[in-house]
């Protein structure tokens, strides 16, 4: 047996506003002539309480990205070049948003310092050279984007990650209080990303002792504060944000299972988004999730939330097929879920019943 050696997050800040030392973390980073590059989620462009807060100095400077889809290989291809042509070098990207805003940083930092395009580099272990210094600022909390070693893309052909140790961000900073303003249903569809990604690693195959120890802190704090609260506060977006962390945690260290594998087609067909995306798949996984699919119902009830139904209706057999050939596509994620012997357990007849359901 061979054990992977996991590369973790090189600085880890946390606390209530401790967004405001981001200037002297990075301080020591700063090259001369080369400005740090601030990627900024879009919901904050018209935000001064947050943008007069951004460290910048000399020739920074500030994208905001467009998270109405998420994110493309052709979009980071773009920054990339144009940052490129614009500055020749970069200090480093710092990458304030959700999910969608942080994988952007990673890619774009990776691409600044590997030729060609990104999607050369959708798979594992492809990424060359070391990325620039790279920070990631969560301000919604869930998709443990801040710790994993990959960035989702959406490319011509495929939606897959840039998977690599060099992925995985230089710095992270963990301020609850930078995810006060997310709006109900969402700050709940990214909250049950991390609630999912907690039932599919404890109940996969690939679980250990590493995986299940934050794997059942992180599900076991979503419980308090989706099942147990009854009114959103500090102290709740504080452990929603150490619940992302650790589940992000869990997965590292085994692997994702069917909400995932499903969903993944979901989105590539209908650009369903990832959290809804797995909200929508999980809601309809009783078979594979008995107890994990009761409290996510539960929690739903509680917090009213509406889980969008009957999305596949109408699509033609060459949809439905493309959806199919997209999940059975991720092999890890179903023999993590159903065991080695996953290929006599799910098919596409399976699949097809189950992406009707949805
Ligand atoms: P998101 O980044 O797509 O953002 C969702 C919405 O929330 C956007 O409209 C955004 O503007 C808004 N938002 C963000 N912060 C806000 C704030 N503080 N106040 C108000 N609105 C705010 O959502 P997400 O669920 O965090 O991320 C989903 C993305 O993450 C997908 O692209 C998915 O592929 C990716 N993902 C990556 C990993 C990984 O390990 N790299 C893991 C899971 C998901
Ligand atoms: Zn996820």
């Amino acid at each position: 047996m061979k054990f992977r050696n996991f590369k973790l997050t090189g600085y880890v800040v946390y606390g209530n506003g401790c967004f405001d030392q981001l200037g002297e973390i990075i301080a020591p980073k700063r090259k001369p002539n080369a400005p740090m590059i601030f990627f900024v989620d879009e919901y904050f462009r018209d935000k001064p309480a947050l943008l007069n807060r951004l460290p910048t100095e000399g020739k920074d400077k500030l994208v905001i990205i467009d998270v109405s889809r998420e994110p493309k290989t052709s979009y980071v291809d773009k920054l990339r070049d144009e940052l490129t042509a614009e500055f020749g070098e970069v200090s480093g990207i710092i990458g304030i948003g959700g999910g969608s805003v942080m994988d952007m940083a990673k890619a774009v930092a990776l691409m600044m310092t590997n030729p060609g395009s990104s999607v050369d580099y959708q798979g594992w272990d492809l990424i060359k050279y070391p990325a620039v210094y790279k920070v990631g600022v969560p301000t919604i909390s869930g998709t443990g984007a801040e710790v994993s070693r990959t960035c989702v893309l959406t490319g011509p052909t495929r939606k897959l990650g840039m998977n690599s140790d060099y992925t995985v961000f230089d710095q992270i900073v963990l301020d609850p209080s930078l995810t006060k303003s997310v709006p109900v249903n969402q700050r709940f569809y990214t909250a049950m990303d991390c609630f999912i990604h907690c039932v599919e690693s404890l109940n996969g195959t690939y679980l250990n002792a590493f995986s299940k120890s934050y794997g059942e802190k992180a599900q076991a704090l979503c419980e308090e504060i989706f099942l147990e609260k009854d009114t959103w506060d500090d102290d709740a977006d504080e452990k929603l944000m150490m619940a992302s962390y650790a589940g992000g945690m869990s997965i590292a260290y085994s692997q994702v299972g069917v909400a995932h594998a499903v969903s993944y087609g979901l989105s590539y067909l209908l650009g369903t988004r990832h959290g809804i995306g797995n909200c929508i798949v999980f809601d309809k996984l009783e078979e594979y999730y008995p107890e994990g699919v009761a409290k996510f119902k539960e929690m739903v009830k509680k917090h009213h939330i509406d889980i969008p139904q009957h999305i596949t209706k109408g699509l033609t057999d060459e949809q439905f097929d493309k959806m199919i050939n997209v999940s059975l596509g991720m092999a890890p994620l179903w023999e993590n879920a159903l065991g080695k012997d996953w290929k006599d357990k799910i098919d596409a007849k399976k699949l097809r019943a189950l992406y009707e359901r949805l």
